[in-house]
């Protein structure tokens, strides 16, 4: 060993024991922060699947390459951080000796191949990173990025190591090609024999090369160690659990879109028959009440801004981005912990856990951030301002898009359970909306016994649950869909088919009330309870003496459908829930229904987002419009699972949208700018959402926004008046 092997050894050995230390304090310091959350059994079960998913979602890279080129390039990267690791780890005798390699597989010809590649095709790869990111910078002129409120310094930092640890990996083998101590053959390692060839033949060369690359390793390893909430680096391992551990492993995409999850107390459902505020947990009030998996995900964000790029919120100059409250909620659960792991917190009833003596040597700081609200505005030092809070339609857009599965819907609907119950504090126009679904069964407080008045003028019988017993569909008319009169066309169009085509089918008429949905997500799980077991008992003496697959419901608002098919399971319900597009198409396909008149005009189709992303319905509605209309259907740039919202859901529909553009003419404008006279949609929310924005357009009379059941009817039955007779308004 020569003398400036002596120095690259020593130098590498202080600066790895540095960082290794400071590295292990910090995987300490984060374990116990995600501890502090509240558990969740239900993570650990069917560890089969949860390993197979986890697998094919990093090593496939399934969800990043949704962004074609940023996740081929984001694969490489990653490919090249695993295998390339190696060659850190090889540098580690390089140091020591410039001829030095990795004992056994350091001298195969494969492993220098394959290196080779890897090495190339990473610094394409992050070079290519590197230029998007400073494409959509923040600060660039013009329009909102989806890296604002990102911490841009680190995202550069990591790009900045991974390409100098890339060149210096070349530079090492540079060296030793130079002197002559190379072992692989050029036509396996053609870059590193080019590099070589413009180098001096520098005897020491590969070790001073190698302590580089080392120190540059090993800063990383330092800054993140320092900065345990530098996402950008650590989701490179906390990825891994964070999509092990999602809520629903088997499902193919989306965990955390479709049902929301129940209502827990230490880990368990509430069941409000029993449930006692002073006992149990009722939503998150402080940032600690959220599962020990919330607190992974907060730490797991990469700050990468894809869920921004597409919340419908954020996009019309709302304060709310799902990123920038994940960033939120994890700075505050980091600054909170010190006090936390004191033994601080409040109990139940709002009283401090800790003894003074506990807390007598904490950091200001640490006291400081657990005085704040969760929930409060800028001047009440909230962490998370009301407005953002309900600016959130529970689209799911952002966790359609999340490349680590964080679960943003669930987090946000938690802050406003407890907000909702205990506070009693959210945008109080809604107030009407919860007061009549306690005491009417319905959201416009429209009387019961005109639930059935949508069959008026029908020119066949609309038969009653009790009146049949043979049928084979309930139909569930929903509460849009027997007092909105929009919706109400829609109601007795998807009727009219299901008559047409021969389906037994049959309706609750007064037996029915709201499915609950949107008391469940504006937070008023209390509510939802109520009504939504009130139906499954309602159903489930409907359906009685039938197993599940003959227990069949349509259903035409796709909220109804999502939560009777996906929430309806949590109180018992067990049901096969379809939507009417779906079994539409399945008539038409069967030739039950035949299309006579194509609808001309050019048609756009918007996508629920309860029935799209929520709940992967994408084809059926198409193939109705696609059998019903002339010529293609017309896709607005925003389609399928990145469509973009009507504003209406998440119980937005009840609340004032006062803050930026309005979501709604946004989507309308979107739908216009494609010249179709058509809109087609699958939800009764989205058709008043989408009219509103039209008439304030004052396009009424050259777009004209229907359900795909009506372009279907006027194809089937072009004689027929559309929808029947107009009955009297909600509540009329
Ligand atoms: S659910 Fe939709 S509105 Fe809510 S934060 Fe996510 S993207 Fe934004
Ligand atoms: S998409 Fe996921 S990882 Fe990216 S910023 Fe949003 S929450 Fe973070």
């Amino acid at each position: 060993m020569g003398s400036v092997q002596i120095v690259t050894t020593i130098l590498a050995a202080a600066i790895t024991a540095v960082a290794v230390w400071l590295a292990v304090r910090a995987v300490m310091k984060m374990t116990a922060v995600i501890r502090l959350g509240q558990p969740a059994p239900e993570r650990f079960s069917d560890k089969g699947a949860r390993t197979r998913t986890m697998l094919v979602e990093t090593a496939g890279h399934t969800r990043m390459l949704k962004w074609g080129v940023v996740g081929a390039a984001h694969w490489f990267v990653m490919v090249g951080f695993i295998v390339l690791s190696l060659l850190v780890l090889e540098a580690y005798f390089e140091v020591v000796t410039p001829t030095g390699g990795l004992p056994i597989i350091g001298h195969w010809t494969v492993f220098g191949l394959a290196t080779e590649i890897i090495t190339v095709l990473g610094l394409i790869g992050i070079l290519v990173l590197m230029v998007i990111r400073l494409r959509n910078r923040p600060t660039r002129p013009g329009g909102r990025s989806r890296f604002t409120g990102s911490t841009m310094w680190q995202g550069y930092f990591v790009e900045w190591i991974v390409l100098l640890v890339l060149i210096f990996g070349l530079l090492i083998r540079g060296f030793k090609v130079a002197t002559d101590h190379f072992e692989y053959p050029l036509w396996a390692t053609p870059v590193s024999h080019a590099v070589g060839a413009v180098l001096p033949d520098w005897s020491d060369g590969a070790s001073v090369a190698a302590l580089i690359k080392i120190a540059i390793s090993m800063t990383w390893l330092i800054v993140i160690s320092l900065n345990v909430t530098m996402g950008v680096a650590w989701h490179r391992f906390l990825a891994f659990p964070n999509i092990f551990f999602k809520r629903e492993p088997a499902k193919p995409a989306g965990s955390g879109l479709g049902a929301l999850r129940p209502m827990t107390s230490q880990g368990k459902p509430l069941d409000f028959e029993e449930a006692d505020p002073e006992k149990d947990q009722f939503g998150v009030a402080h940032v600690e009440q959220f599962s020990w998996k919330g607190l992974l995900d907060f730490s797991t964000c990469t700050e990468c801004g894809r869920c921004q790029s597409q919340c419908p919120a954020w996009n019309t100059g709302k304060p709310l981005s799902p990123k920038l409250l994940v960033l939120s909620l994890r700075d505050h659960a980091y600054a909170k912990a010190p006090y936390l792991l004191a033994g601080g917190g409040k109990d139940l009833t709002g009283e401090e856990k800790a003894t003074q003596a506990q807390l007598a040597h904490l950091d200001v700081l640490a006291l400081a951030e657990a005085d704040k609200p969760l929930i409060g505005t800028a001047e009440e030092g909230g962490v998370i301002d009301p407005d953002v809070l309900w600016s959130c339609t529970t689209c799911g857009a952002c966790v359609e898009q999340c490349p680590v599965d964080i679960e943003h819907v669930d987090h946000i609907v938690d802050m406003r359970r407890y907000q909702v119950l205990i506070e009693s504090s959210f945008p109080s126009e809604a107030g009407v909306m919860l007061r009549n679904l306690e005491n009417k069964g319905n959201p416009w407080g429209a009387p019961q016994n005109t639930r059935e008045d949508w069959t008026k003028g029908l020119d066949f019988e609309v038969p009653r649950v009790g009146e049949v017993d043979d049928f084979e569909y309930l139909f569930w008319v929903g509460c849009a869909g027997a007092f909105e009169d929009r919706a109400k066309k829609t109601t007795r169009a998807v009727a009219t088919l299901l008559n047409e085509a021969g389906v037994k089918f049959a309706i609750l008429g007064e037996g029915e009330t709201c499915s609950g949905d949107p008391a469940r997500r504006i937070g008023n799980e209390f509510v939802f309870q109520m009504l939504a077991q009130q139906n499954v008992e309602t159903l489930n003496e409907a359906f009685e003496g039938r197993d599940k697959t003959k227990r069949k419901i349509v259903a035409t608002c796709p909220h109804c459908f999502n939560t009777l098919g996906n929430e309806y399971g949590q109180l018992g319900g067990e049901f096969e829930v379809v939507h009417h597009t779906q079994l539409l198409a399945h008539l038409v396909a069967t030739g039950k229904l035949t299309p006579v008149q194509p609808v001309d005009g050019g048609v756009t189709y918007h996508d629920p987002c309860y029935l799209g992303r929520h709940n992967r319905i994408f084809a059926a509605p198409r193939e109705v419009l696609g059998d019903a209309i002339e010529g293609d259907l017309t896709e607005m740039p925003r389609n399928s699972e990145r469509s973009f919202c009507c504003g209406a859901g998440g119980a937005r529909m009840w609340m004032e949208e006062k803050i930026g553009k309005r979501i709604n003419v946004d989507r309308v404008e979107e739908a216009m700018a494609t010249g179709a006279k058509t809109v087609a949609v699958g939800c009764p929310f989205c058709s008043t959402m989408l009219n509103d924005g039209v008439n304030g357009k004052g396009a009424g009379e050259q777009v004209e926004v229907i359900d795909v059941a009506s372009v279907l009817l006027r194809s089937v039955k072009p004689e027929q008046p559309q929808g029947g007779k107009e009955t009297a308004p909600i509540g009329g």
